[in-house]
């Protein structure tokens, strides 16, 4: 057992590696390395009730202080972990400290990409990844003003329904031709599209940016006065948040010589290229046993049960990295659930019709059921993450009718 674990990155998947590592028994020095000044905390509150200022800042940290200093862990917070010299196993940090290691376990996550375009630097245009991100934002939530969201993903589309219902006159601009493309099926597209324009949300797809306009104020405290399309027309805007997705934060990984191919490239047992270091959440590039081919993925569950993972196998238990991911997003009173990878899917069944404001797509490959999307639709959910993991083979039939369940459609 590794007597000295650092663990770099103070996030989901770290918190839960702190919590398997004593669990199982491991009673050696650990010490957690954190840029942000803060306990380890929940991100998806961010755009939701924590913007919404319905969640209070204490209520975000997974533990505090005291579960930390009980369970001996050593945090070290508010500074970078700048430098892995791998030769001595030592961490250098930002602060000027070193700490030596027989076990490093990075989780570093991942950061908001901001769009090159001209202005993107203005006053008044955000990212949002952690707390901080979200307080400067949360000063611009003043009812009547007008927010321009460049991104229709989840986060763009969370924040769009959290400043609606805040009485924000809200734009999202979408460059593909509908939202969240990248990771819901047309239905489901289509079905989000049309509950934002009902509650107001000015959704517009396969728009083409040219910038961002300042008001006429002396640089640096310029700030953001319109959003510029490519064919020179504007849209005004008193705030712009940008969420156009994230790049792992494999920097330091990179720099050290680690392999890595956009993420910190593991093995299913969360080990990097060098045996004494591990890495586990949004910053690693795993490859999927279910699926049979290398994943990055950003979500809380794979965070949580990476993080584990990562903590078994450093501890010598060894355990292979076996999860059928999932993934939720909730917008307005719309709870949606992703289960599985649809990636390489031959067939698409829906089930229930957008109507109902209830219903779910399914994804088979070769028979499989290999992903479902669930809209308000718990039954679904519930059997989906059961049914994938043991790679059942629905009835097409069964499948389509709404009135079987989804456990019977097997
Ligand atoms: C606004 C928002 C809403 C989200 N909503 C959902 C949701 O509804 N459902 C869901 O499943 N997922 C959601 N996610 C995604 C989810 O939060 C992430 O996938 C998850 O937090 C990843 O965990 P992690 O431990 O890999 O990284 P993180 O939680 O990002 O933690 C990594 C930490 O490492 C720090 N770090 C990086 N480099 C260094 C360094 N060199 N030295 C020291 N520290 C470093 C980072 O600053 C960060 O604090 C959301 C994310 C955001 C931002």
């Amino acid at each position: 057992m590794p007597e000295r674990v650092v663990i770099v990155g103070a996030g989901q998947a770290a918190a839960q590696a702190v919590e398997v590592l004593r669990k199982r028994g491991h009673t050696g020095r650990i010490t957690l390395i954190g840029d942000e000044n803060l306990l380890p905390y929940q991100r998806p509150p961010l755009s939701k009730k924590y913007l919404a200022g319905s969640l209070d800042r204490d209520r975000l940290p997974f533990r505090h202080a005291a579960h930390y200093l009980d369970h001996g862990v050593d945090t070290r917070l508010g500074f970078a972990a700048v430098r892995i010299d791998r030769a001595a196993r030592r961490v250098e940090v930002a602060d000027g400290s070193a700490i030596d290691y027989d076990a490093l376990l990075l989780a570093t996550g991942s950061r908001a990409r901001m769009i090159s375009l001209p202005g993107a630097e203005l006053a008044g245009v955000y990212t949002l990844r952690t707390v901080a991100d979200v307080d400067r934002l949360r000063a611009e939530l003043v009812s009547g003003r007008r927010a321009v969201i460049v991104g229709g993903g989840y986060i763009g589309l969370e924040v769009a329904a959290t400043c609606r219902e805040a009485g924000i006159h809200v734009t999202v601009l979408e460059a593909a031709d509908r939202v969240m493309a990248r990771v819901v099926s047309p239905e489901v597209s289509r079905f989000y599209e049309a509950e934002h324009a009902r509650r107001g949300v000015d959704v517009r797809c396969g728009v083409r940016l040219a910038g961002f306009i300042g008001r006429q104020a002396e640089p640096p405290n310029e700030r953001i006065a319109s959003v510029r399309f490519s064919d020179g027309s504007e849209i005004p805007a008193d705030f712009v948040l940008v969420g156009i997705g994230v790049t792992p934060a494999d920097a330091l990984a990179r720099d050290s010589g680690l392999d890595c191919d956009d993420g910190i490239v593991v093995d299913e047992h969360c080990r990097t290229s060098d045996p004494h270091i591990w890495a586990a959440g949004d910053c690693t590039r795993h490859p999927s046993i279910h699926y049979g081919r290398r994943v990055r993925l950003e979500s809380v569950d794979h965070a949580f049960e990476q993080g584990a993972s990562a903590a078994l196998n450093l501890l010598g238990l060894t355990t292979p990295h076996d999860k059928v991911p999932w993934f939720w997003s909730d917008q307005f009173d719309l709870k949606m659930v992703i289960i599985g990878l649809a990636q390489g899917h031959d067939r698409v069944v829906v089930r229930g019709g957008a109507a109902e404001r209830t219903f779910s797509v399914c994804y088979l490959k070769a028979g499989e059921l290999i992903a479902v999307e669930t809209v308000n639709h718990t039954k679904d959910q519930m059997a989906a993450r059961k049914l994938i993991p043991a790679r059942a083979r629905p009835d097409p039939l069964k499948l389509a009718d709404p009135a079987v369940s989804l456990r019977d459609a097997v």
